[in-house]
């Protein structure tokens, strides 16, 4: 829960203001939730593209072996 330092009072989230400040005197307690930061897709990405190669090779690979 965001601390208010100025209000000395504790704030739920949605009684916050839009951009994380505080409903009383405005100062920011909380960074807003971001959405998912860019290089976390490309790691999703990355993984996903890693997961269909493993999916693959193993496709190819296990008829050859039984
Ligand atoms: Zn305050």
């Amino acid at each position: 829960m965001p601390w208010c330092d100025t209000c000395s009072k504790f704030w739920t989230q949605p009684s916050m203001g839009e951009h994380g400040e505080c409903p009383a005197c405005g100062t920011v307690i909380a960074t807003p939730p971001k959405g998912v930061p860019w290089h976390f897709k490309v790691m999703l990405v990355g993984l996903a593209g890693y997961l269909v190669y493993r999916v693959y090779w193993f496709a190819e690979w296990f008829p050859k072996h039984f």
